[in-house]
């Protein structure tokens, strides 16, 4: 067991630190911190990410992905900015579901633009209705010659609004167990339109989270990916991979909300001395390290375990909840050590807080990765 990041490893979290610094916070920067960022900008960001192979970050290098190790795309993933974090994340995990259920001719027509981040893709599973269980999933896919007819609504969805290809979750009737079978079509924009629109949030504005609605599209039969029934299985696998680079962006948050009050214990003084001076914030500022870290180590143990080859789903469910959880209590001591000037809009601090908010919800609910966690201890599954 080696806790030190190697060599590689630290020049990868320092390229992807630089690249933030120089080519994706000056477009964000451009743009009203409270709106969506234009489709234009999030191309010519997802243009940055696609040179450094961060699009299709889990495909093999021959078949055109970036060939990491989830641990290294974790250390880089934690570098970004949340709103293009769970963009490229609803990205990449698309391209990375459709490679897995598609067949070469599919690949070779949907993913090189995707690949090379011209186009914008997403998965659309939640719907109105359904949330935790996917299973659920009530929009109807139909065969109608050679089409495939669609109807329903999608929510919640990352890069909804701005996406060209949307992977759509399915429902194709009931399986052998009663279950709903699940079946995956990848819907093209400019063939097969459908509406959409933005959902304003607490956090992570600039970022995309839609709606879309599908009235009887239609769409070319060979848009249908897998079996129809494997779709449920990807997903999950998917999801595993997702779950700690979430926390990671927690991570990311928290840290920032740190170094500042860091800096401020070290600059206000209070009762004649530097609030760092204090014993109880120094004890503030050490438990906050300590959630930072261990949020940290959870999430890069969890990655890790998946280059080990194993599945992960406890893990990464651990991960992603301790994580979550852990930095939004950090980053609301950082503020309580600015007093005052932690709430008010200057220093920024609100703005991780509304952020870090935001992502115990995505990729499984907290209450659902704490059973799935819990359905490996004791060997029994609460869902059913
Ligand atoms: C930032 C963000 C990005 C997202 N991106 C996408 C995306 O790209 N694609 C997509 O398809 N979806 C996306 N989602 C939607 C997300 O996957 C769902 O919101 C999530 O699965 C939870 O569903 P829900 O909101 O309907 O909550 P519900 O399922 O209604 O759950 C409500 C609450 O009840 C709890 N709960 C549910 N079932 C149980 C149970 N059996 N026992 C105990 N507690 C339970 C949950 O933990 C939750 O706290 C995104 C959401 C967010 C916030």
């Amino acid at each position: 067991m080696n806790f030190e990041l190697s060599t590689e490893q630290k020049l990868l979290r320092e390229s992807a630190k630089s690249m933030v610094e120089r080519d994706i916070q000056p477009v964000m920067d451009e743009h009203d911190q409270n709106t969506p960022l234009p489709k234009e900008a999030m191309l010519r960001i997802y243009e940055v990410l696609a040179r450094q192979g961060l699009m299709a970050p889990r495909l093999p290098e021959e078949d055109g992905g970036g060939g990491f190790k989830m641990l290294d795309y974790g250390l880089m993933f934690e570098m970004l900015p949340p709103e293009i974090a769970l963009s490229l994340l609803g990205q990449e995990c698309t391209i990375a579901r459709i490679f897995a259920e598609s067949t070469k001719e599919q690949q070779d027509r949907f993913l090189p633009d995707l690949i090379a981040g011209r186009k914008i893709c997403c998965t659309g599973t939640t719907e109105p209705d359904v949330g935790s269980n996917p299973r659920e999933v009530k929009t109807r896919v139909q065969e109608d010659g050679d089409s495939l007819v669609i109807n329903g609504s999608k929510i919640w969805i990352t890069n909804a609004n701005i996406c060209d290809i949307m992977n759509v979750t399915c429902n194709d009737g009931i399986d052998e167990n009663g279950r709903g079978r699940l079946r995956r079509v990848v819907v093209e924009r400019d063939v097969s339109p459908f509406e959409s629109g933005e959902i304003k949030c607490l956090g992570i504005r600039q970022g995309h989270l839609g709606e879309a609605h599908f009235n009887n599209c239609r769409v070319p039969l060979e848009n249908s990916l897998g079996v129809s029934g494997d779709a449920a299985k990807v997903l999950t696998l998917t999801w595993n991979g997702n779950r700690p680079l979430v926390g990671l962006t927690a991570v990311g948050l928290a840290q920032k909300a740190f170094d500042a009050a860091l800096e401020y214990a070290g600059i206000r003084k209070q009762f004649g001395k530097l609030l760092g001076g204090h014993q109880l914030i120094q004890a503030n500022l050490a438990d906050i390290e300590t959630l930072i870290v261990t949020s940290r180590l959870l999430c890069y143990s969890a990655l890790d375990a998946m280059d080990n080859g194993q599945r992960a789903n406890g893990t990464s469910a651990m991960a992603k909840r301790y994580a979550t959880t852990a930095c939004e209590k950090a980053i609301s001591e950082a503020m309580q050590i600015h007093g005052a000037m932690g709430i008010g809009c200057e220093t920024g601090l609100e703005k991780l807080y509304r952020d870090v908010r935001m992502l115990p919800i995505p990729d499984g609910a907290n209450n659902i990765l704490a059973m799935i966690q819990g359905r490996e201890l004791v060997n029994i599954d609460a869902f059913r």
